[in-house]
């Protein structure tokens, strides 16, 4: 099927698609039915080169922007597999890239690129302030060459999975800064040494076979050298990372309302009732087809979003109305999916239900629909703020 941008980046789109072939929908099946990390997966696209598509050459990657990430992701979630694996050290990079030291780039480029390295999480979420990030409450206090962090994070993802964490911590108290937005800082946390000096994990089980948990911080030590750029200035630099993370998400949902589509089409054109296919009565095609525009129509918004990300360019905007439409395009699609499947669709085997739980998620992660309404409205629309 002929979509928004498939008939660009062919080589990339080619060459993910054949990987993904080793992984049918068998082996996706059977560890979300186990609760398990799709270890091969992520070890095959890592040795392949697509984790590192986002590093520099000069540190051992690929130089790709975040339009060739977006398509690398687009393809695994199309192909029915699940990009949440392992798009943590894609949405990661860039704040490493951009806004680390030499000296930093230099340390964990390279072994990442090998995958020596894993850099798949990003702590942010804390239990009691939830969606209002400048109220977080974990603290990081300078002593001497080092930072002591205490605190809590909740839902980080892949910590199990991960060497490496970008870990946001206040600074400089909520009450002694002039904008709630400093005072912030991010640290680089070597998890490893961390669970053996004062970072606990309590896995949270949950609707998805998504690895993620709950973080408890008792006087852990980390190095100061370990700071990203400049005190007190992390809610900038994090924001690159957010702002990739909507952007390739929004990439994820659409390969999964493609996944759908294709999947309810075919369905729909086989299956038998009342002596002629399902697919040839109009109730049953308009659901996907009006699923199909969105997705097409979220589609351009996450090309434009990526444009402007790989510019340098302001993209907050344009990255959170991508992962608006398409959590909602492919949300539309995979009900037509579960509803035109009729009793099959809740059958493992036909990978709907999972599917369909995954791409769930992302109507309240990593940003809700309603805080995404919030920004546009006050800060696009220049709406009077309501918090
Ligand atoms: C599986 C999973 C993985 C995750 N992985 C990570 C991760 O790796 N790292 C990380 O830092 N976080 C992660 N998160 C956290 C995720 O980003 C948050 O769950 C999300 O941002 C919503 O925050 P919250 O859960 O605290 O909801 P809350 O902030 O408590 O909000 C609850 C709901 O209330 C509504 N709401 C809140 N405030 C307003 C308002 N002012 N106006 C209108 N509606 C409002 C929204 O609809 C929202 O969905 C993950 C979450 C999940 C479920």
């Amino acid at each position: 099927m002929k979509t928004i941008g498939s008939d660009q980046f062919q080589d990339i789109r080619d060459a993910v698609r054949a990987l993904c072939a080793d992984f049918p929908a068998e082996y996706h099946r059977a560890i979300d039915e186990a609760r398990a990390y799709p270890e091969a997966f992520v070890d095959a696209l890592t040795k392949a080169g697509w984790m590192a598509a986002l590093i520099p050459e000069q540190y051992g990657g690929s130089g790709l922007g975040l339009t060739e990430a977006s398509v690398i992701m687009e393809e695994i979630n199309r192909a029915g597999g699940n990009s949440g694996a392992c798009h943590g050290q894609m949405y990661n990079m860039n704040t490493l890239v951009r806004h680390g030291s030499e000296e930093q780039r230099r340390k964990y480029l390279p072994k990442i690129a090998a995958g020596e390295l894993r850099l798949q999480s990003m702590g942010v979420t804390e239990p009691t302030t939830g969606t209002d990030t400048t109220r977080i409450k974990t603290t990081a206090v300078k002593t001497g060459d080092r930072y002591v962090i205490n605190g809590q994070k909740v839902w980080i993802s892949r910590v199990q999975h991960s060497d490496l964490m970008f870990l946001l911590a206040r600074t400089t108290p909520l009450d002694q800064v002039k904008k709630k937005s400093e005072g912030l800082s991010i640290f680089i946390v070597d998890i490893r040494d961390a669970i053996k000096s004062g970072m606990s994990v309590r896995p949270i089980l949950n609707m998805v076979n998504h690895e993620t948990n709950e973080l408890f911080f008792d006087n852990l030590e980390i190095p100061a050298e370990n700071l990203i750029g400049e005190e007190g200035q992390g809610f900038k630099y994090i924001l690159t990372g957010l702002n990739a993370e909507r952007t390739l998400i929004a990439a994820e949902c659409i390969g999964d309302g493609y996944w759908f589509i294709d999947k309810v089409t075919a369905y729909a054109g086989e299956r038998v009732v009342f002596g002629r296919p399902i697919g040839q009565n109009q109730g049953v095609q308009f659901p996907i087809a009006e699923a199909f525009i969105e997705v097409e129509a979220a589609n351009l918004m996450r090309f434009e979003a990526c444009r402007l990300y790989d510019a340098h360019e302001a993209c907050g905007t344009q990255a959170n109305m991508a992962k608006y439409l398409a959590a909602k395009a492919s949300w539309e699609a995979a009900n037509a999916c579960i509803q035109f499947h009729g009793g099959f669709g809740f059958a493992c085997e036909y990978d709907v239900e999972r599917k369909f739980r995954e791409t769930r998620l992302y109507q309240v992660a990593p940003i809700s629909t309603n805080l995404i309404l919030s920004f546009v409205a006050e800060h696009v629309l220049g709406l009077p703020r309501s918090f």
